[in-house]
């Protein structure tokens, strides 16, 4: 049986990034990565997937030992542009405390993937691709120990596991059962934390394709945070995509005529190619499907990609059993703004850090100060647009319209747009005060019976 010191589930940012923090402590690590196939990678690979937007604050919470470099990147981007559906807003700035230089980039994510990958074979981590892990057992008398039981049969023990698989926890649940009760279970069941999303490859037609700009659509698609997007890829390539929750029931949608991507002979919520195929054709006039050729060479699927994407809250770890949960395992990216890389990355990195110094009991309180901010905000946003109508982000994008100044702008900033501005202002400060001491975290370590220090 092969023995380390740290057994890192998963080899995408988050665990990649676990191996190369806990090899450059002079840990013993191994990653183990079951590997997918995809048009854009020769060889097996992590499931990357995404639209890619890196935003410039995202880059320093990554807290990366060397700067990303420009060949896994597409397009440096100068803005975001949201659309409702009788109103624009462009931000230009983040308003965030940044290093990096524009407002943001996207990424080749295969390419993004393997140079984390890379980083942690450098510092000296094993990358074990091609097998899944099938089951981890825990021994908890005495110093916790794991023993990891690939496909293939291979045993790996260790004294600390980091569970980076991604929002679908097909291990982390496994894991966490061992500990949590049915009801917590339960709300950490796909169906629930996750969404699904979709996206597509496209070339563009050259005078449509904005290589400067994201752009996402709001109060398009009935659905809480469930709106489209068009992201740059390489000139003229676009990865049109979206997001919505997984088994919505189109009957229990109220003011059905407003929302632009659906028609009233729609008997269930629409395919996420029918969203996309109305999308085009609504927002970019005179053209239709045929105009933006799907590019069956890219992504996982001839062209396109379906995915789990974490949508709720986080969760704490069960650090008594030398176990951290990180990046989508552990809730930390946000539908409500798609990102999570950096978030992944971030705590992957703290979990491997903290692993290879046999100091996982500091997990829980050292992710939070590092991306607590980040989340609570997300948390606390996704909550406050919860039930939000079309006409909803027609006013509140007047609204930000109306008070960012030319820098961008910041939420409080809507205080000063008149008695809306100040109830949505008052709002999110109330929420934010419920959140606050990491109350965003949907499990709290508490909560593992048996396990408290
Ligand atoms: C459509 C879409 C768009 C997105 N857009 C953006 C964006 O623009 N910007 C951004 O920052 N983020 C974006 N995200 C989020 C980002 O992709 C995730 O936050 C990030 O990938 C999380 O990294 P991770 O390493 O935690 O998990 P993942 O990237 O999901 O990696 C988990 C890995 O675990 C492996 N695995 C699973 N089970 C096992 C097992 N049993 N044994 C071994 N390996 C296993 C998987 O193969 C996978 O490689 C997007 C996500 C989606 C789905």
């Amino acid at each position: 049986m092969q023995q380390v010191d740290v057994a890192i589930v998963g080899g995408g940012p988050a665990g990649a990034s676990a191996g190369h923090a806990a090899a450059s402590e002079g840990a013993d690590a191994v990653v183990v990565e079951k590997g997918v196939p995809r048009a854009d990678r020769e060889e097996l690979g992590p499931d990357s997937t995404d639209a890619a937007g890196i935003l410039d604050y995202w880059v320093d919470l990554m807290n990366l030992d060397e700067p990303i470099p420009e060949r896994v990147k597409h397009q440096e981007l100068d803005a975001a542009e949201f659309v409702s559906p009788n109103a624009t807003l462009e931000l230009t700035n983040t308003n965030m405390e940044s290093s990096y230089p524009n407002f943001g980039f996207t990424v080749h994510r295969a390419r993004f993937d393997d140079w984390l990958r890379e980083r942690a074979e450098r510092a000296g981590a094993e990358y074990r691709v091609g097998t899944a892990v099938a089951d981890v057992e825990t021994d908890l008398t005495g110093a916790p120990t794991h023993v990891l039981t690939l496909r293939d049969g291979t045993e790996i023990e260790t004294d600390h596991l980091v569970l980076a698989d991604g929002p679908q926890r097909t291990v982390t649940g496994t894991v966490l059962e061992n500990w949590l009760p049915e009801e917590a279970m339960d709300r950490l069941a796909s169906r629930r934390a996750n969404h699904i999303a979709y996206q597509e490859y496209r070339r563009m037609p050259e005078e449509l394709f904005e290589g400067d700009r994201i752009k996402f659509w709001w109060g398009y698609m009935p659905g809480h945070t469930a709106y489209p997007w068009v992201f740059p890829n390489d000139d003229p390539v676009a990865r049109i995509g979206l997001t919505m929750p997984i088994g919505m029931d189109l009957e229990a949608v109220e003011n059905r005529d407003a929302y632009g991507l659906l028609r009233p002979e729609d008997e269930r919520v629409p395919q996420g190619s029918t969203y996309i195929r109305r999308l085009l054709e609504e927002v970019y006039d005179g053209y239709d499907l045929a105009d933006f050729p799907l590019l069956e060479d890219r992504g996982k699927s001839g062209g396109t990609e379906t995915y789990p994407i974490s949508s709720t809250r986080p969760i704490e770890s069960p650090t008594a059993a030398n176990v951290a949960v990180v990046g989508g395992a552990m809730g930390a990216t946000s539908a409500f703004h798609e990102g999570g890389d950096h978030v992944a990355i971030r705590t992957g990195q703290i979990a491997g850090r903290l692993a290879a110094r046999d100091r996982l009991s500091a997990y829980n309180a050292e992710w939070q100060a590092a991306v607590g901010d980040e989340i609570r905000r997300n948390c606390v946003f996704a909550d406050v647009v919860r039930g939000y109508e079309p006409d909803d982000w027609d006013t509140v994008f007047g609204l930000v319209n109306r008070v960012k100044g030319r820098d961008g702008f910041e939420p409080y900033q809507t205080v000063y747009a008149g008695l809306t501005g100040a109830k949505l202002f008052g709002e999110y400060l109330w929420r934010k005060f419920g959140y606050r001491n990491g109350g965003y975290a949907q499990v709290r370590e508490s909560e593992y019976a048996d396990l408290a220090r």
